[in-house]
């Protein structure tokens, strides 16, 4: 997921680093931020924590380029997962390239030892999380032309539609990524569900991975479930039951109801795991 910058957040995040520091001042003070640290740690490959709040332990980079595939804005250090990712996103790369639909352009993953992002998501903290660009017919860019967010955008949000930008590919793309039974959801557009659910005229119940959610005009989320020897992830609740077409979705279509003064001050997020601010600890 992908957050707008805004101030409130930032804010938040200012908020939030003095009570995390406080919360381990005996054990773990000299823990550097997360998106300091340029190498994995070592050790077994674990994630650690829950997807808006962890880390991951022996995590690899996913390559610039493979087979079907590149990473787009290398110069984050973002593209790094738990290996399961890492062969995920390369077999979906490579179902994308066999039925011609062009090629699979990786957005954000997570940072070399996961954690919380200074700017742009909330979650993406276990290397267990992929943004995807919906366009796949970039063709292969050099290095520093991948350096950009610009994406054509599915969606016209006046119209809470997908556009002309969305069509039979990327609605295999999102069939496609939500096939793998290690995928908890995909979060998409609530326009692009729409136009999923109203596509799908055979069986539905692939949906119900697909998850609406607010932004994801331009790419789609994939989130991996926590592996079965992963003892430190928390993992989610399945989606609820159903393809999700019904009334859930067509809730995020309502206007929303009329403001009752100002809103209350978001939360600052919690502290890390004390295990990850350990791993920040390890030497990078
Ligand atoms: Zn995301």
């Amino acid at each position: 997921m992908r957050l707008h910058r805004s101030v409130s957040l930032s804010l938040a995040l200012l908020l939030w680093s003095g009570p995390a520091l406080a919360a381990d001042k005996h054990q773990h003070s000299a823990a550097p931020a997360p998106q300091s640290l340029r190498h994995p740690s070592k050790g077994t490959p674990q994630p650690i924590g829950s997807y808006a709040n962890g880390c991951v332990r022996g995590a690899d980079a996913l390559p610039a380029d493979g087979q079907g595939f590149q990473v787009m804005n290398l110069s984050r250090h973002r593209n790094y997962g738990h290996p399961l990712l890492l062969a995920y996103l390369k077999a979906l790369a490579g179902e994308v390239e066999r039925e011609g639909l062009g090629i699979l352009s990786v957005g954000d993953m997570s940072m070399p030892r996961g954690g919380r992002m200074p700017t742009g998501h909330a979650s993406h903290q276990m290397g267990l999380d992929a943004d995807i660009w919906f366009a796949l017919d970039l063709g292969r860019l050099p290095v520093a032309e991948r350096e950009r967010e610009d994406f054509a955008t599915m969606v016209d949000t006046k119209a809470q539609r997908v556009n002309t930008n969305f069509g039979p590919a990327q609605a295999r793309l999102v069939r496609l990524a939500a096939a793998a039974p290690h995928v908890t959801r995909i979060f998409v557009n609530p326009a692009i569900k729409l136009a999923l659910c109203e596509g799908e005229t055979g069986d539905k119940s692939w949906l119900r991975k697909v998850r609406p959610w607010f932004g994801h005009a331009a790419h789609l989320h994939v989130r991996l479930d926590c592996p079965p020897d992963a003892k430190q992830c928390e993992t989610q609740e399945p989606p609820p039951e159903g393809d999700g077409c019904g009334e859930e979705l067509l809730s995020w279509f309502k206007p929303p109801p009329p403001s009752t003064g100002s809103a209350p001050p978001p939360k600052p997020p919690p502290p890390p795991p004390a295990a990850c601010l350990a791993l920040y600890a390890e030497k990078d």
